[in-house]
């Protein structure tokens, strides 16, 4: 299952979307289980300010600086926890183990992963891949991925919040 070739006119739009996606993650088990989100992309591709959007509209009101130095950031929540990783700074994919990464992720919780390509061969594959491209000035390509089974659900009930909703009431009797 894909999003393919989504088109973000500027960052309103990024976070627009962040927004109707952290909405879908919401209804995911975070408290119990793990669900880990791949964001690719080169440098200054909007990762972490996708990653910034879904933080605020899951609730939290603080700051988001970017983890390029402190590799993860924990983020408590009342019901669950997020951790925002950045491997920019990762040489091989060893220094995730190394980092004791392995044991977050088997934990519950949201997982947003900046480079995920930094610890190829020791990373499994995520429940979503997001794919950022900067195609000129503040636009921006997007390609969202699934795969897992939950992965695959929060996409469609992506896909559903961003259609078109049928004409209710007076105008659907009309
Ligand atoms: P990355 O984490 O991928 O290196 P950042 O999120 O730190 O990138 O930076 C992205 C930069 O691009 C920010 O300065 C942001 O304001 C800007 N930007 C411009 N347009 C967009 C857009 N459509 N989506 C996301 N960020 C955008
Ligand atoms: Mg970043």
């Amino acid at each position: 299952m894909d999003i393919a070739n989504l088109i973000l006119p500027d960052e309103e739009a990024t976070a627009r979307w962040a927004g109707l996606l952290a909405d879908t993650l919401a209804a995911e088990p975070l408290a119990e289980q793990p669900f880990v989100v791949h964001l690719s992309g080169d440098l200054g591709a909007g990762k972490t300010a996708l990653a910034r959007a879904i933080l605020r509209k899951l609730g939290f009101a603080g700051p988001v600086k970017s983890p390029t130095f402190s590799l993860v950031e924990p983020y408590n929540l009342p019901n669950f926890s997020i951790y925002h990783f950045d491997l920019y700074r990762f040489s091989s994919g060893e220094q995730w183990f190394d980092a004791g990464f392995d044991d977050i992720l088997a934990g519950p919780g949201l997982m947003l992963l900046e480079w995920p390509e930094k610890a190829a061969g020791a990373i499994a594959a995520p429940d979503l891949l997001l794919e950022l491209v900067a195609t000129g000035n503040d636009r921006r390509r997007l390609h969202a991925r699934a795969f897992t089974d939950s992965g695959r659900r929060c996409l469609n009930r992506l896909v559903q919040a961003s259609a078109p909703q049928p004409a209710t009431g007076r105008d659907a009797s009309s």
